[in-house]
């Protein structure tokens, strides 16, 4: 049970580039928006290191950095910026129930679900020690500082593919580790990756550990059939086993898919419960862009205001 009650007009979850610029907007609109940051303040971006195709920033930016940039916009405009986690929601009365962290209630207007997706990780110690040292999870982010190397990608589903098609063009070789000896991926994507000459497929098999100095230069890996370990020498080491979206609290109340990324209604970030709307990779598994989940929360706010004059 939540302590203390407080209402919002636009309540926001979530502080990555969607939760951020739904912020801006609704912050210009009067709407008095109060942001929670959720577990990851600055969300995905804040675990990169320099983002480069954010257009605006010639030079690139550092992620954490470019996050900053955001929430002191969000901020300039009087979004109430707070700590903590939406806990759990009741969408089906109005004002909708929001608890922040089992302690604040939130009555509001209109909420904006922004609370991004998580990528999966292996769950190795090495994984989290090189992490931003030669292992990610984001090839569209990383990819461009291992031209001309050598990298391993790990997955068989659609994102696997597409991230080792996206390296290859990149990188002098990508080493494609599946557990199993057939892909996940649709059809298109697998014959992509078989057609591309400088992927390898290493099939069955399971990163055991990945090694190195102070950067990633090789990956021990088992047959999961024989238990015989070898070594891969790579530069980089991208883990590409799936994303959660951060929609477990929603769950019964909203659409979602079988993968748990909310639905929203084509050409808008309505749910299927009007007032509430969804922005940036909670809603998207496709793009999973920080401009494109920057555009989204745009259109959320824009559509929480909508909203809220309609009610008017
Ligand atoms: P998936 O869940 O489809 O695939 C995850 C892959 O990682 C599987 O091959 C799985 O192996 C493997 N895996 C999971 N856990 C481990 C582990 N611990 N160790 C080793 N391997 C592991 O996730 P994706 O992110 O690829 O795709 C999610 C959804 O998004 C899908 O519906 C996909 O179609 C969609 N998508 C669509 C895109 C597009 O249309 N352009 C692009 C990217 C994703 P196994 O196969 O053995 O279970």
């Amino acid at each position: 049970m939540s302590e203390q009650q407080e209402r919002a007009n636009c309540l926001i979850l979530g502080s990555g580039p969607a939760g951020y610029t739904a912020a801006i907007y609704a912050a210009r609109a009067d709407l008095k928006p109060v942001l929670y940051q959720g577990l990851q303040p600055g969300g995905q971006l804040t675990i990169t290191t320099d983002v480069e195709n954010y257009p605006g920033y010639p030079d690139g930016v550092k992620g954490p950095d470019m996050m900053m940039d955001f929430q002191k916009q969000a901020a300039r405009f009087g979004t109430d910026i707070r700590f903590g986690l939406a806990t759990s929601a009741d969408l089906s009365v109005r004002p909708f129930r929001v608890d922040i962290d089992e302690k604040t209630q939130i009555l509001a207007n209109t909420l904006i679900i922004s609370t991004g997706a998580s990528a999966r990780w292996l769950g190795l110690e090495s994984e989290q020690r090189f992490n931003g040292f030669g292992v990610s999870a984001c090839a569209t982010c990383d990819g461009f500082f291992y031209r001309g190397l050598t990298v391993a990608v790990v997955g068989g589903g659609d994102t696997a593919c597409e991230e080792a098609a996206y390296l290859s063009k990149l990188c002098k070789k990508v080493y494609l580790i599946h557990r199993r000896d057939e892909l996940r991926a649709s059809k298109v994507m697998q014959h992509r990756v078989m057609k591309t000459d400088n992927i390898e497929m290493v099939w069955n098999h399971i990163p055991k550990e990945i090694v190195g100095d102070k950067t990633v230069n090789g990956v021990l890996i088992e047959d999961v059939k024989t238990g015989r370990v070898e070594r891969l020498d790579v530069d980089g080491f991208f883990v590409a086993i799936g994303h959660t979206p951060n929609s477990g609290i929603f769950k019964g109340q909203l659409d979602m898919d079988g993968n748990g990324y909310l639905i929203t209604r084509s050409d808008s970030t309505q749910t299927n419960v009007p007032g509430v709307f969804a922005a940036g990779d909670v809603q998207d598994h496709v793009f999973r862009q920080a401009v494109t989940a920057a555009g989204s929360g745009c259109m959320a706010a824009i559509e929480a205001e909508r909203f809220l004059a309609d009610l008017d």
